[in-house]
């Protein structure tokens, strides 16, 4: 994904082009944003566009630095993920050693996913290298609470709050939530319902925004219901709502998300 394709965040977007093109880009990054939002794949945009060859501030997607970041190959882009539950020390000093090599290109981008899970140790090892950042390096850390991050860290880092984002924007997707739930309140046969979700169960990745935003919708329904609230009893809000975060449970273990999805309108009663 170029940066430019990222939907629902055009501010802070826009923001981090012009930095890029003015050399004013930050050394440490914050991004925090639900578990849901593809995190990782924002801050490979964001890497792409630092780096790109031909169209700095957005990346091109054609240059050898925008497909090898596509490729997950490319040289001097480090990721640092969670080991079992946590990022711990010695993953940190790999890190630095990594940073302490000169990069192939113009600079390290290290994007460290799961920050939250930092242990203090590591957090504390950290610190030194966002104090002292070798040679131009970028550190990019994925949080979806930065409250878990250390003061000390949380000050030496631009931080932003991520929307929801995709090719698809997430009001396209609250549409088709609303869509959907009107039709199980309707009690449409199987089929029908199936066919609703049709183009969400053959893109896995929109599964988790329509979870969302599903929620969302009924959620809302709570709250109005002078209209479209007035069709709902709360129990059975409560319940939908319930079986929303129980797929979200099955997806996590490793169910199919299709077939969770599928499950999910056979459950959900209107
Ligand atoms: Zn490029």
């Amino acid at each position: 994904m170029r940066l430019d394709e990222i939907k629902g965040n055009e501010k802070l977007v826009e923001r981090l082009t012009a930095s890029i093109r003015s050399g004013t880009v930050s050394h440490a990054y914050i991004f925090e944003g639900e578990a849901a939002l593809d995190k990782k794949a924002f801050a490979q945009a964001f890497a792409k566009a630092i780096l790109c060859e031909n169209n700095p501030g957005i990346g091109c997607d054609t240059c050898l630095s925008c497909r090898k970041i596509d490729h997950d190959n490319h040289e001097d882009l480090i990721y640092v993920e969670a080991d079992g539950r946590s990022i711990k020390d010695e993953a940190v000093e790999k890190l630095q050693a990594k940073l302490r090599v000169k990069p192939y290109g113009a600079r390290n981008i290290a994007i460290i996913s799961d920050a939250d899970s930092l242990t203090l140790r590591a957090q504390n090892r950290l610190l030194k290298t966002l104090e002292e950042p070798a040679g131009g390096a970028i550190l990019i850390l994925l949080s979806e609470n930065m409250e878990n991050l250390t003061q000390t860290i949380l000050s030496r880092c631009v931080k932003f709050r991520l929307d929801y984002f995709g090719k698809e924007s997430y009001e396209g997707m609250l549409d088709k939530a609303e869509e959907v739930a009107d039709l199980l309140l309707a009690g449409e046969p199987f089929y029908k319902r199936k066919e609703a979700i049709a183009g969400i169960i053959k893109d896995a990745g929109k599964a988790d925004a329509f979870l969302d935003a599903l929620e969302r919708v009924y959620r809302d329904r709570l709250i109005e219901p002078a209209e479209k609230g007035k069709l709902y009893k709360k129990s059975q809000i409560y319940e939908n709502v319930a079986i929303i975060e129980e797929t979200r449970r099955q997806i996590q273990r490793g169910v199919a998300k299709g077939y969770a999805l599928k499950d999910l309108v056979i459950k959900i009663g209107g």
